[in-house]
């Protein structure tokens, strides 16, 4: 992207204060800004830097790389950050896509995060409203993280800004994680000594609203793949076969007997991987690949019971069972102390305004979707604080960072309300200017949060005061077995046989 120059600079700085202080005129005035955030935001607003990272976000959008494969998008935002002044370390942990930028020295040290994988078989044509693929069954970013890893390069960059013109100390990270949809690479970031250092950790996330929340949440994790061997012989002579396909299926039958003496927070879903080629060959191999979700309490009781039944469908095929750890998380701890911070910033930014044509396609996706026609969201939500009864829900392996680092997480807008989670109807929000003016939004909310961390050490220490509380409660003991490497291979097929047909799609700025 060409810069503008620098008349046009002050035009779009000035526009871009009315912007961002005209939608919340209330919160400004209850809040004294300071001059470094105020910079930031003005930083933020300028409507070619809106652009520059909508399209980068859009670019992302069309590489729709799965897990571990995110060759393309973690280059795009590397790259992104290294133009701007960042020393930036690629292929960390172990993993190709997994990447750190840094800038400015010493402490303290803030971190943001960014995810930029996407999800398989969820292929759609953006800002189309109706279910219209642009590859049938290929990968398609139905969860938004083409804008989060975005939103957070964003951020980073204005807080080098600022801390260039201010001279303030400190350092900001960003820190490219990669494979969130199958919650991999935190573990092994953190074993990796990523986070040794950092303070406080901003996170990030794309909704249809902005807010954030405390508190424990989410379910710990083991993603396991169960592989069996047999022997094959004729189908219609199989005495001598010993079936694959049968033990996975007794481990299924055994499994799904074995809810019923579960407590409602647990959650546990399967794909079969491998399961024969032909009716009439008895399957020597066969695989199926497991989430085993529960609380931290209740993870490792789970996982055993599920081991068993693994090794029930084993002894009554006479089949033998090999167990793989694909990757292992807990819970998340969210501190209140940041997400009362962040909470602030979010009242501060305000939602973006959204144009006409914005809303009507917001209403025709709600309309085609059977939702309420009401647009996008105009209002930031309330602080969320910690539900009554812990009844489970997903996971993300930013729990794992929870337990390292202060740390809370920022939902931006940008999606039209109603659109269901890793479905066609996100990969259709996700892409376009929405989900540009969303990702500032966010992007302006960590950013201006950074800032509070970096200059006001009484606000940061508000922060490490809970976090070293919950620290001596729940130290941080990774599920994650130590022998298990980050699994390279888990995609390395299934993106290799669509990326040949999606590289003519790929919308490329530069
Ligand atoms: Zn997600």
């Amino acid at each position: 992207m060409k810069n503008k120059g620098f008349k046009s600079g002050v035009l779009t700085c000035l526009l871009g204060v009315i912007l961002v202080f005209g939608l919340s005129v209330q919160s400004v005035a209850a809040q004294k800004v300071a001059k470094e955030k105020k910079f930031v935001l003005e930083w933020l607003s300028q409507p070619q830097i809106v652009e520059k990272f909508g399209r980068i976000s859009d670019s992302i959008w069309s590489y729709a790389e799965l897990g571990l494969q995110e060759y393309k998008s973690a280059k795009l935002l590397a790259d992104t950050l290294e133009e701007a002044g960042f020393t930036v370390e690629r292929g960390l942990a172990g993993m190709p896509t997994c990447f750190v930028g840094t800038y400015g020295s010493g402490k303290p040290v803030i971190g943001i995060l960014g995810e930029y994988d996407a999800l398989p078989m969820l292929s759609q044509k953006g800002r189309v409203p109706k279910q219209d693929p642009v590859i049938e069954g290929a990968p398609g970013h139905g969860c938004g993280h083409n804008t989060m890893g975005t939103a957070g390069i964003s951020a980073a960059i204005a807080v080098k800004e600022a801390m260039d013109k201010y001279g303030f100390k400190g350092t900001i990270k960003f820190f490219g994680s990669p494979a969130e949809e199958t919650v991999i690479s935190r573990p092994h970031m953190i074993r990796a000594g990523l986070f040794d250092d950092v303070d406080a950790v901003i996170d990030n996330h794309s909704s249809s609203g902005f807010g954030t929340s405390y508190g424990r949440g989410g379910n710990a994790l083991f993603s396991t793949v169960f592989s069996f061997k047999g022997r094959t012989s004729h189908g219609a002579s199989p005495w001598g076969g010993r079936s694959a396909l049968d033990a996975v299926e007794i481990m299924n039958v055994a499994t799904n007997f074995l809810r019923e003496h579960l407590l409602f927070s647990y959650r546990m879903h399967y794909v079969i991987l491998e399961g024969g080629e032909a009716p009439n060959v008895v399957p020597d191999k066969a695989s199926v690949w497991y989430y085993v979700r529960n609380s931290d309490e209740r993870l490792e009781d789970m996982y055993e019971r599920v081991i068993n039944c693994a090794k029930a469908g084993a002894l009554a095929t006479g089949t033998e069972l090999s167990i793989r750890v694909i990757t292992a998380i807990h819970q998340r701890y969210a501190n209140k102390a940041a997400a009362e911070l962040f909470q602030k910033n979010i009242e501060l930014v305000g939602m973006p305004e959204w144009t006409e044509e914005e809303n009507a396609f917001a209403k025709a996706l709600q309309k085609e979707l059977g939702r309420p026609e009401r647009g996008m969201s105009t209002r930031v939500g309330r602080l969320r604080e910690p539900g009554g009864v812990f009844v489970g829900g997903g996971s993300s392996d930013v729990g794992d960072v929870t337990l390292i680092a202060p740390t809370a997480t920022i939902r931006f807008p940008g999606q039209v309300p109603g659109t269901i989670g890793h479905h066609w109807s996100s990969v259709a929000t996700n892409y376009g200017t929405t989900a540009w003016k969303g990702l500032n939004a966010g992007a302006k909310s960590m950013a201006a949060s950074a800032i509070d961390l970096l200059t006001r050490p009484k606000e940061l220490q508000k922060l490490r005061d809970e976090f070293e509380a919950q620290a001596k409660q729940h130290p941080y003991k990774p599920f994650l077995p130590e022998d298990v490497a980050p699994p390279l291979d888990l995609n390395e097929e299934l993106m290799k046989k669509w990326r040949a047909l999606m590289e003519k799609f790929y919308i490329e700025d530069k």
